[in-house]
């Protein structure tokens, strides 16, 4: 069973991952985008790490929805209102539970990646954050855990390489994005890799 203090501790490990590889981030955001990426995750993941840290909610839902709601407020970037909707999207569909168990937390991150594919108009192999989501998601509907949720985010982010962007400022590049990861692929699988590692 996952407690309130276990989802903090997750989205501590995830920002201290966002600023262990936020220059990665931004070096990948460099040729497709405008080399924001790891200044954005590593603003929006501190002040998420300070909001929990001075007043930490009592439940996973709460501390979700605070932290969905902080990356809002303070990602200007298209990442932003994805990773907020994800993370506030998730955090409603666990409910005012004291304690969730792993599959009603698959059950919520599917709730929350759908949010995130509704309000981004992106679906599977659009060269986004969302080629690393789904796959996870995936995973997780299969029954097969958080670290195969991981290892699949992994895989599907370095499978948008090859890919044309069509959404987001990489698909303006057209042809030109093709040959570098999505930045955002990148930083989803960093944010499941913390998770399956916060849970083993
Ligand atoms: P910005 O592009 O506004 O500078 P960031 O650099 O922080 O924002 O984030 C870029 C990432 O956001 C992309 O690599 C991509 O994964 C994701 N992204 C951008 N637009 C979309 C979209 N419409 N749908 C899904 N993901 C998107
Ligand atoms: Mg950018
Ligand atoms: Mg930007």
């Amino acid at each position: 069973e996952l407690d309130a203090a276990f989802f903090v501790r997750w989205l501590t490990a995830a920002a201290e991952a966002v600023d262990r590889e936020a220059d990665q981030l931004t070096e990948l955001d460099s040729p497709i985008g405008d080399a924001d990426h790891g200044g954005n995750m590593r603003r929006g993941f501190f002040a998420v790490r300070d909001a929990l840290g001075s007043e930490p909610p009592g439940t996973p839902g709460a501390v979700l929805m605070l932290a969905g709601r902080t990356l809002v407020s303070t990602v200007g970037g298209a990442s932003g209102p994805l990773y907020g909707t994800l993370l506030r999207r998730t955090g409603k569909a666990l409910g005012d539970a004291g304690q969730v168990s792993e599959k009603e937390l698959a059950g919520a991150l599917r709730t929350g990646v759908d949010a995130v594919a509704q309000l981004a108009g992106a679906s599977e192999g659009d060269k986004t954050m969302l080629d690393a989501l789904l796959p996870a998601v995936g995973a997780l509907s299969e029954g097969h855990g958080l670290a195969a949720a991981s290892t699949a985010a992994e895989r599907g982010a370095e499978a948008t390489t090859p890919l044309q962007a069509r959404k987001g400022r990489a698909s303006y590049l057209g042809e030109r994005s093709i040959g570098h990861q999505d930045p955002g692929a990148t930083s989803s699988a960093l944010l499941l890799a913390a998770l399956a590692q916060t849970a083993a």
